[in-house]
């Protein structure tokens, strides 16, 4: 062994606010890495991003109040909001679901295709092969995230 790496990500959804009075959290600090695979180096990187132009403007502008940065909040959760809050939501599923199941899936997604399909045919495949998981993914389909 030449090196231990260790940390946590925090991934219990994102912030429920972002901003206040001449302060914006970006990536870790807001919760935005993906809840799902705990990725939060290109999501920190787009919110920095994001938070960089309107803090810009707002500094440019002398008005670095809650309300004028909230726009930095609104951008994020435009791009990425329902995505994020999703992907929280299968992670829910995934962590209560039972070892066989989760076997189940992985058996059945690993002799499908899927470089020639999208997440959607993906899931159709699943759910046709596993009818239970319906049930558990209802609000995924009201979201949007699936089926799209
Ligand atoms: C072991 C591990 C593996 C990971 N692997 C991946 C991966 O493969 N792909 C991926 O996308 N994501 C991965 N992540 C997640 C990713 O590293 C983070 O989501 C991402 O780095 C968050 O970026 P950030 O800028 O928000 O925070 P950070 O990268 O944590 O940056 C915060 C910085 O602020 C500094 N700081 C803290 N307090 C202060 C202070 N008071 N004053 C000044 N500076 C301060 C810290 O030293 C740090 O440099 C991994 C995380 C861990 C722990």
């Amino acid at each position: 062994m030449l090196s231990v790496v260790v940390g946590g990500i925090p991934i219990t959804g994102a912030l429920k606010q972002m901003v206040t009075d001449g302060l914006m959290v970006v990536g870790d600090a807001a919760h935005q890495a993906d809840p799902l695979t705990a990725g939060g180096i290109n999501l920190g990187m787009i919110a920095g991003d994001i938070a960089a132009q309107v803090g810009a403007e707002a500094v440019q502008a002398g008005d670095v109040s809650a309300r004028r940065l909230s726009e930095y909040e609104k951008r994020w959760r435009k791009q990425f909001g329902r995505q994020h809050d999703a992907l929280y939501r299968v992670r829910k599923i995934l962590i209560k679901m039972e070892e066989a199941q989760l076997n189940a899936l992985v058996k059945t997604a690993s002799e499908l295709p899927l470089r020639e399909m999208n997440l959607g045919q993906v899931a159709l495949a699943l759910f046709k092969a596993h009818p239970r998981l319906l049930i558990e993914a209802g609000t995924l389909m009201a979201s949007g995230l699936i089926l799209k």
